[in-house]
């Protein structure tokens, strides 16, 4: 095992929980490969959505580092980790989740001067569902069943057949900046559960938690090559050259919709297996019979949480008519009063969004949604804060009604916190608005009537179907979205079948 060299004595610095750059300048952080931290000479800076200074400075992979990437995690399933049981693999990645755990305070740090997201949420959840993730998949793959048929030979005799697991082998793990740790190690786990190799490009907007796990992967005893880290962008950077590569065999990618298409294109050069985890403009469903507390509580954190930055995030909601005004005005009220803070503070649920280029993008859709008639019942501009803040790249967030279901804020992913609201009148009509959308990844449904839970899980167009409640999620089960939302499922069992390939061996036994 090659000696890590720490990434930077001055990545962990405290004053990044408040987006400052620490006292003696930006960390730097460098791309990972061979089990060893690489520098190309080429910078680029990774600005703090908090305040708009520089926190890290990052060594930008160039085509080399990638092609180095790809040879090592190549050479590295000729080595151990190529010939080592999945029992013997599961030692390993528990060790990882033990190592996650043991540097939780520097991950916590790391993910919230990339995002700035609040330190509570960063520690409840993740962080610790990066170690869930090696903890879940360890035990998946060891005790995944296997599958064996009997067949009647032509002579009268008996065949047996048998499916053998094995590794795709090089595997590309390409993945957004919104909840950067957490989506990194849902695929990189499973991957390494299956015994494969993969080198990862994060997103240029959150280098930290990557470059901080490649540390844990050498501490914890993952041999060099297994896991490599490359930086960047992507088109024509990083991100392509890895798509692109002759060495890559398989591609697993979460992110916009656009992107899946190009990185489809990319992939189909050289017939590699994909999946992707891509955008969604996600429905909410409130009718007149649901617990309004809980719908209302509920709906605040499925629209706003992470700053309405998570795919599964609702964008869109439909309420019964008998309660639209009151559930209308109460999300309002609950949006209004949204409580602002440093991310430091344990106690707020608002973030900054993650660059100004994307709060220029929501806010385009603010004025947007206003020039297409839109009221606008809360929100919709910028918070003041008269402090360093300012600097930064808050939004406010946003409930708007009034808009038709072909006005852009309805149909397009914004990715902010904002929802538009409309009423509806029929369960029939209820289920026709939410399939109305080019996506297909989550559903929520609050309701009291059973019957109609079940009906919403069959009828809906979405990967997800969640009922009274939103974002609980069983690591057994499978994950993906319909429509543009997605190819392939991922999660549980359903991980292991893209992470392997299964051989069938027939063998005679007459
Ligand atoms: P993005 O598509 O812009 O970027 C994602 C990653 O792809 C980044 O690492 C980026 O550098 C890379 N990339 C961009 N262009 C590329 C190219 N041509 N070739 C190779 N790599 C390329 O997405 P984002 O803005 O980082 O993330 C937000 C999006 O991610 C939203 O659409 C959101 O819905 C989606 N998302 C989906 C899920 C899911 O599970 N379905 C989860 C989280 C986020």
């Amino acid at each position: 095992m090659a000696a890590i060299a720490p990434t930077s004595p001055a990545l962990w610095h405290p004053d990044l929980y408040v987006g400052r750059p620490a006292a003696d300048g930006p960390g730097l952080l460098r791309s990972f490969v061979d089990g060893r931290f690489v520098d190309t000479g080429k910078r680029f800076a990774k600005v703090s959505p908090v305040s708009g200074e520089t926190v890290f400075e990052v060594a930008e992979a160039d085509s080399a580092t990638v092609d180095a990437a790809v040879a090592a995690a190549r050479s590295a399933l000729r080595g151990p980790w190529g010939g080592m049981g999945e029992r013997d693999r599961a030692v390993v990645l528990r060790a990882v989740a033990d190592e996650l755990d043991r540097r939780f305070d520097d991950l916590v740090a790391a993910e919230v001067a990339d995002t700035g997201k609040p330190v509570g949420q960063a520690r409840t959840l993740d962080i610790p569902r990066g170690a869930a993730n090696f903890r879940a998949f360890a035990e998946i793959a060891a005790t995944a069943p296997t599958e064996s048929f009997t067949t009647v030979t032509p002579s009268g005799g008996r065949a047996l057949n048998y499916a053998v697991r094995k590794p795709v082998g090089v595997v590309a793990v390409i993945v957004p900046w919104n909840l950067p740790l957490l989506l990194l190690t849902w695929k990189v786990a499973p991957a390494l559960a299956c015994g494969n190799a993969v080198v990862v490009k994060p997103s240029e907007e959150t280098p930290a938690s990557a470059t901080l796990l490649a540390e844990v992967m050498a501490v914890a005893g993952v041999p060099d090559g297994v896991f490599n880290v490359v930086h960047g962008f992507g088109p024509g950077a990083a991100g392509e050259w890895l798509t692109t590569h002759p060495g890559v065999d398989a591609i697993t990618f979460t992110g916009e919709s656009a992107t899946g298409s190009a990185i489809m294109r990319a992939a189909a050069d050289g017939v590699k297996a994909v999946s992707f985890e891509l955008g969604g403009k996600n429905a909410g469903l409130v009718f007149a019979d649901a617990d309004l507390d809980a719908a209302v509580a509920g709906s605040v954190r499925s629209s706003f949480t992470n700053g309405g930055q998570v795919c599964l995030c609702t964008e869109r909601l439909y309420v019964q008519r008998p309660v639209f005004h009151s559930f209308v005005d109460r999300l309002a009220a609950a949006a209004r009063d949204a409580r602002w803070g440093w991310p430091a503070d344990e106690t707020i649920a608002t973030m900054p969004l993650i660059s100004r280029a994307h709060r220029d993008k929501v806010l385009g859709f603010y004025d947007l949604a206003r020039a297409e008639g839109a009221d606008v019942r809360a929100g919709g501009g910028v918070p003041a804060f008269g402090d360093a803040r300012d600097g930064g790249a808050y939004v406010q967030p946003t409930v708007v009604t009034g808009l038709d279901s072909s006005a852009r804020l309805v149909r397009e992913e914004v990715f902010g916190p904002v929802c538009h609201i409309a009423p509806f009148d029929t369960e029939e009509e209820a289920f026709a608005l939410a399939n109305d959308s080019d996506y297909g990844l989550a559903a929520t449904v609050w309701t009291r009537d059973v019957g109609r839970a079940h009906r919403a899980g069959a009828r809906l167009d979405a990967g997800i179907v969640w009922v009274n409640t939103w974002f609980l999620r069983d690591l057994r089960t499978p994950f993906g979205g319909v429509k543009a939302s997605g190819v392939g499922r991922e999660g549980g069992v359903h991980s292991l079948d893209f992470y392997s390939e299964l051989t069938n061996v027939c063998v005679d036994l007459t």
